[in-house]
């Protein structure tokens, strides 16, 4: 560890490139391959009937799904994104509802409520574990509160122990965006609608970039019966369910999009899922791995699950001090990527600061213009927060100067690719002098 940095030319700890992941498997591939070679790529009408909710791989893909979340209900649709709106949709918010929102995730889980009319109030979130802090959630309900959006970043389960309670105690809906969490537990379920009953749903996203994929895809799961109906409506313009089971009251409220995922992503959905429990045991053993490297480093904090919860590990994401370590958390990252190989992909970058900006601080917020010119529906809220700096402070110092994640943390690899992680970050924790003597 003595041999000077690499971004001062010394030699890199590795510069054999991390191996890809398995993509699909041979299964998956075969299952994707059958369903092209019938033809019906798709199967579902969008009027009344029984094809209303798709052909017979969506059916068979949602039963499986539904099982083995263990949730009464799984409905596919074309994304997670999608499958939000839907969320949201069956909610029946009125204009200005306001849905208490995580501002540390991807855009689609706020846009989803202003897409339905309803108004992110932003909580903060907690400074080890990035997701919603419960204090803060409690601390902005108001009588206008509709929901909860809860987010299960990084694949961490968010404090469902409380969230749950509150959302109970205030007989508020918990959405929970599990998009980077399928397969991660709370008291031994999978996460996705813990909160019981009508006030419970949630799930999963299905993009290339996830646990595993279909390309595109996402997955909703409830045990409500009329929330699931509800969304599965809203898939599938709803406004055109008309038949003689559904009354007036139902379909009003229901209308709905084009969410409908195809009979081949269904497909190879279904049998991906057979590897998603082998998938996160990878996860899980190389995550350990990497808390245990990363334990005792002066300035580093890795934080281990929450008790009570399985980490679905979708990142391995940690903090930095940067008092402590001796010089800032972008300088830190960059020096440790020059350790490193360069990624063929960037979603393959070894070492990345920051994520995603607070949602708060994107201008259809600071200006509040989301939809049209005059401000719908913001316009619509009897009292907005300022949205911007110093919302959330937690989440702008994570942000800003603290969070760094690695994705590096799935299969093919093994304690040796995490342990040259660990040792690129090591050196440039014990080189940090050379950087300040070389700026
Ligand atoms: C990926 C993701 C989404 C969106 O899912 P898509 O399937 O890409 O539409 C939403 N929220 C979070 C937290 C995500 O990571």
């Amino acid at each position: 560890m003595t041999s000077p940095l690499a971004l001062l030319g010394g030699p890199k700890v590795r510069s054999r490139p991390f191996p890809s992941r398995v993509v699909l498997s041979e299964a998956a591939k075969k299952a994707g391959c059958d369903v092209l070679q019938n033809g019906a790529l798709s199967l579902f009408l969008g009027a009344k009937g029984a094809r209303f909710h798709g052909g017979p791989r969506v059916l068979s893909m949602e039963k499986a799904w539904a099982e083995h979340m263990g949730y009464a209900h799984a409905i596919s649709v074309n994304s997670w994104t999608s499958g939000l709106m839907a969320c949201v949709g069956a909610l029946k918010l009125d204009p200005g509802d306001e849905v208490i929102c995580a501002p540390y995730t991807m855009s689609a889980t706020a846009t989803a409520i202003l897409l339905y009319g309803g108004v992110p109030v932003f909580a903060d979130v907690e400074p080890d574990r990035f997701c919603l802090d419960p204090d803060d959630v409690e601390r902005k309900i108001t009588p206008r509160t509709k929901a909860i959006m809860a987010v299960h970043l990084f694949g961490g389960v968010a404090d469902l122990d409380r969230l749950v309670a509150i959302a109970e105690r205030h007989a508020l809906p918990l959405i929970e965006d599990a998009a980077q969490a399928p397969g991660a537990l709370w008291r031994g379920k999978p996460v996705g609608a813990a909160a019981r009953g009508r006030l419970g749903l949630g799930g999963f996203s299905l993009n290339y970039h996830k646990h595993i994929h279909c390309g595109e895809g996402g997955v909703i799961v409830t045990d409500d019966d009329e929330l699931a109906h509800h969304c599965r409506r809203i898939r599938n313009h709803g406004e055109n369910d008309v038949d003689a089971s559904a009354s007036d009251d139902e379909l009003i409220n229901a209308i709905g999009g084009n969410y409908r995922l195809t009979e081949p992503q269904a497909a190879i959905a279904e049998v991906e899922l057979d590897r998603l429990d082998d998938l996160l045991i990878t996860r899980r053993t190389l995550a350990e791995r990497f808390l245990t490297r990363l334990s005792g480093l002066p300035g580093v904090t890795a934080t281990a699950p929450r008790p009570g919860t399985t980490h679905a590990y979708y990142a391995f994401a940690f903090t930095v001090e940067p008092d402590i370590i001796g010089c800032s958390r972008d300088d830190f990252v960059k020096a440790v990527q020059a350790e490193l190989p360069k990624p063929e992909m960037p979603e393959d970058t070894p070492l990345v600061g920051r994520y995603v900006a607070p949602l708060y601080m994107n201008p259809v917020y600071r200006r509040r213009i989301a939809i049209g010119s005059k401000g719908w529906p913001f316009s619509e809220a009897q009292a907005l927060q300022d949205y911007g700096p110093g919302l959330c402070p937690v989440v702008e110092r994570l942000y800003g100067e603290r969070l760094v994640y690695t994705p590096l943390i799935r299969e093919p690899l093994g304690h040796e690719d995490v342990d040259d992680l660990a040792d690129a970050i090591e050196k440039v924790a014990a080189h940090v002098h050379d950087l300040r003597a070389a700026a």
